[in-house]
């Protein structure tokens, strides 16, 4: 959806316009002129762009999801190496015969 600005040449208040169906600005929204200029806006991308910032972003946070599953899964192995190893079941504490 395109935004344009425009300026009302009257009062010179500047304003941000959604443009629906390629209908502008009537009047200013503050004084009510209908003396209104359009502004050469620097947020308008073309809409490749736009799908082209969506891709990398989406992108982005897939290598960040990645990232954060793999940081999880390596804090878990660490605190498996970490953790007081249990004492396997069934073989005596103590060599027998030690002394
Ligand atoms: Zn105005």
């Amino acid at each position: 959806m395109p935004i344009y600005e425009y300026e009302c040449r009257a009062c010179g208040n500047q304003f941000e316009y959604l443009v629906l169906k390629n209908t502008p600005p009537a009047e200013c929204p503050e004084c009510h002129s209908q003396d209104l200029g359009q502004l050469i806006s620097g947020f308008s991308v073309s809409s490749e762009d736009m799908t082209r910032a969506n891709v990398q972003r989406a992108r982005r946070e897939r290598l960040a999801s990645k990232d954060y599953r793999d940081q999880k899964v390596a804090e878990a192995e660490e605190i498996r190496e970490h953790s007081p190893a249990a004492p396997l079941p069934g073989k005596p504490k103590r060599a027998r015969g030690s002394w």
